[in-house]
């Protein structure tokens, strides 16, 4: 197989694009890419301060490095969730969250870019499976807690420093999973609110995710190829997740249809541009502030987020 511009090795073969490509353009390819679903979808303009929420993974990491490469200011959040777990031998003795923290840090101090950092048990006095015991929420199990936790921490740092715009890691895979389980239970609201682009409101960042359209396996090739040095195990709550299983169904779709998860997500962007899924106007209406963060919400009184705290 060659490389389609230069006829040297290729070292990716992308069946869906019917594209094979060289290490070195392959490593420029990505953030081509990347910039133009930055600018087709209007993400953000050059003038804007994006804030990239970093986990130390392949995703988040690579997404800040390919924004430095295209001359973006972006700052990263990194948010210690206190979660320990089984790690490789190398890692022996880490946990989970640690040892994303020190790839994180490396990262970041390498290229001497800006991070902050926010350890929710030093902020917020609890980790987040000691969070997830306390609540009633997924009775025990964390991932909803770990999500109200990290929407708030990302909201209020995006706010207090003035950061217009937050950008997320997630893929064109993560994005066909969510999209997936949504439609199984044809969940409106937040079909509505899935896309490349969530708009900000008033003390709310607009939250972006420049790489939903690539594949997980190509942002997996970026990390390798760029030398990226990220952490290989996944959080151990993850394993079993709908999500993963998700994930797994659609793949065997794709190895029998390549291109079929691209189609599946472009076609419900589609769909909804042309009005599929109309807004309902008392959601937007229902919105208001917390009296104790300030944060937007829907919920009557306190935000999710403030009525766990106080519990
Ligand atoms: S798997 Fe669950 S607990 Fe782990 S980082 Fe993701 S949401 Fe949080
Ligand atoms: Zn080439
Ligand atoms: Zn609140």
């Amino acid at each position: 197989m060659k490389c389609r511009i230069c006829g040297q090795k290729a070292v990716v073969n992308m069946r869906q694009h019917k594209l094979a490509l060289c290490k070195d353009h392959y490593l420029e390819w990505i953030p081509e890419q990347t910039e133009r679903f930055i600018e087709k979808y209007k993400m953000f303009t050059r003038e804007e301060k994006v804030l990239v929420a970093v986990s130390g993974g392949k995703d988040s990491l690579s997404l800040w490095d390919i924004l430095q490469r295209l001359g973006v200011q972006a700052d990263g959040l990194y948010i210690c969730l206190g979660i320990d777990g089984p790690m490789s031998p190398t890692g022996e003795g880490l946990s989970y969250s640690s040892e994303s923290q020190r790839l994180t840090e490396k990262f970041a101090d390498e290229r001497s870019l800006k991070l902050h950092i926010v350890d929710v048990q030093k902020e917020y006095g609890a980790t987040i499976p000691q969070f997830a015991l306390k609540s009633h929420r997924g009775r025990g199990k964390p991932c909803s807690v770990c999500g109200l936790v990290k929407r708030h921490v990302m909201n209020r740092i995006a706010r207090d420093f003035g950061y217009d715009v937050l950008a997320t890691g997630h893929n064109l895979d993560d994005e066909a999973a969510v999209l997936f389980g949504n439609t199984l239970t044809w969940a409106g609201e937040y079909l509505l609110r899935q896309g490349p682009v969530l708009p900000g409101t008033p003390g709310l960042a607009r939250k972006v995710k420049p790489l939903c359209r690539i594949y997980e396996r190509e942002m997996l090739a970026y990390a390798l190829l760029r030398g990226i040095e990220y952490i290989y195990d996944e959080c151990p709550f993850s394993v079993g997740s709908t999500s993963i299983y998700y994930k797994q169904l659609l793949n065997r779709l794709e190895s029998d249809r390549p291109g079929a998860k691209q189609s599946f997500y472009l076609s419900f962007l589609e769909a909804r541009k042309s009005g599929l899924f109309a807004e309902r106007e008392e959601i937007q209406a229902e919105l208001h502030l917390c009296p104790k963060c300030g944060q937007p919400t829907s919920a009557p009184g306190l935000c999710s987020f403030c009525r766990m705290m106080s519990r």
